[in-house]
């Protein structure tokens, strides 16, 4: 087999190697029944299967208590950031946001279009996580939106805000799954699939039930989660083979041992390259304030700017791709996600030192 290369994609980002293979056995044939998942009807049995046990791997590995419901809709995160003031945000009420980069704008943006909308956190550099441990929220709030992890800036919730009965929600496209969280925090979670959990054409929503009971009539049926959770997924042809990519990371998941595991792998995974940074004595600029780095997106620069264009075309001709940070920020960004194994990461450190000692 042709070598893989050194993945670090921001999005859509690598895959477990064993998911692939196992992908690749039963493409043809899925479980004796003579045709691809590709092929089978979202009717049937099978999928009823699939979408169950897919449900069931995730309620396992995040721990969902009960009231909460998972769906698997289309339209990526970005339809979301329509969706959920479209559903939560009413004509009495304020919908809140944490802007702690560039996703949150975007979200925000949507919200903005729909109804009164305020930002209630926002650093005047995107390098750090505000103290929201003040925050006070009145009781004409919708709701408060965050970015649990904000993938061009890489700046990482380490905990999540109390706002008691205000609903909490979350984007968590570029960090669900890589640590355990307690999910009876959010009111609702929801995070596109490209990045830590499978390939693209699925979002994954965990929404608490008793929320859903103001959507006003007007909204049209496919911006419902109402509708959604009355079909149980089913309502229109859910992107079937998605789900089934999806499937195969979260058993994954569970046999590396759960997301306490994940987590620690995740950690020794980018402090191979945080130490390089930290160790560079300012050859390599880190972006993000210490205490909020994320475990999944490490962007830095180099001291010369001038020369970065250089460590990319040498990281090029050495096997790593997705190394070029976001158009929007420039400089380097390194996505490390579960997927993401330590033999790419300890590879990139190795690379680092190394150019540092020929160019420093
Ligand atoms: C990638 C990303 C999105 C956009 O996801 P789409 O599925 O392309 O709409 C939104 N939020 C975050 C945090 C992301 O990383």
């Amino acid at each position: 087999m042709s070598k893989r290369a050194y993945n670090f994609n921001a999005g859509p980002a690598a895959l477990p190697l064993e998911v692939l293979e196992r992908a690749q056995e039963e493409l043809v044939e899925y479980q004796g029944i003579g045709m691809s998942v590709m092929e089978i009807s979202h009717r049937s049995a099978e999928y009823e299967q699939l979408n169950a046990e897919t449900q069931e791997l995730l309620a396992d590995l995040l721990n969902i208590p009960a009231g909460y419901k998972t769906l698997f809709l289309q339209g990526g995160a970005s339809t979301q950031f329509a969706m959920i003031p479209l559903n939560f945000l009413t004509s009495e009420k304020v919908a809140n946001y944490v802007i702690t980069g560039s996703w949150g704008k975007k979200a925000l943006k949507e919200s903005k279009l729909i109804g009164e909308t305020r930002v209630v956190a926002q650093p005047e550099k995107f390098s750090h996580v505000p103290d929201l441990s003040e925050l006070q929220l009145d009781n004409s709030s919708a709701y408060l939106h965050i970015t649990s992890n904000e993938t061009i800036e890489g700046i990482q919730f380490q905990q999540f805000p109390n706002i008691g009965d205000i609903p909490l929600i979350a984007d968590m496209s570029s960090d669900i799954l890589c640590k355990p969280i307690d999910v009876s925090k959010f009111g609702l979670i929801y995070a596109g699939a490209q990045k830590n959990l499978g390939p693209s054409g699925v979002t994954l929503v965990i929404v608490k039930e008793d929320l859903l009971e103001n959507t006003p009539d007007h909204i049209p049926s496919m911006l419902r989660y109402d509708t959604h959770i009355k079909a149980n997924s089913l309502y229109n042809t859910p992107p079937v083979y998605s789900v089934y990519m999806v499937n195969l990371v979260l058993k994954w998941l569970k046999e590396k041992g759960g997301l306490d595991q994940v987590e620690k792998f995740n950690q020794e995974k980018t402090k191979l390259i945080y130490d390089v940074i930290d160790e560079s004595q300012g050859f390599y600029v880190g972006t993000v304030e210490k205490q909020d780095r994320s475990i999944m997106n490490i962007p830095f620069r180099l001291k010369d700017e001038a020369l970065e264009k250089e460590f990319l075309k040498q990281t090029q001709e050495n096997g790593f791709v997705g190394l070029k940070g976001h158009r929007s920020v420039g400089g380097m960004r390194a996505s490390t996600y579960n997927a993401v194994p330590y033999e790419s990461c300890k590879a990139l450190s190795e690379f680092m030192i190394d150019f540092q000692k020929r160019n420093g």
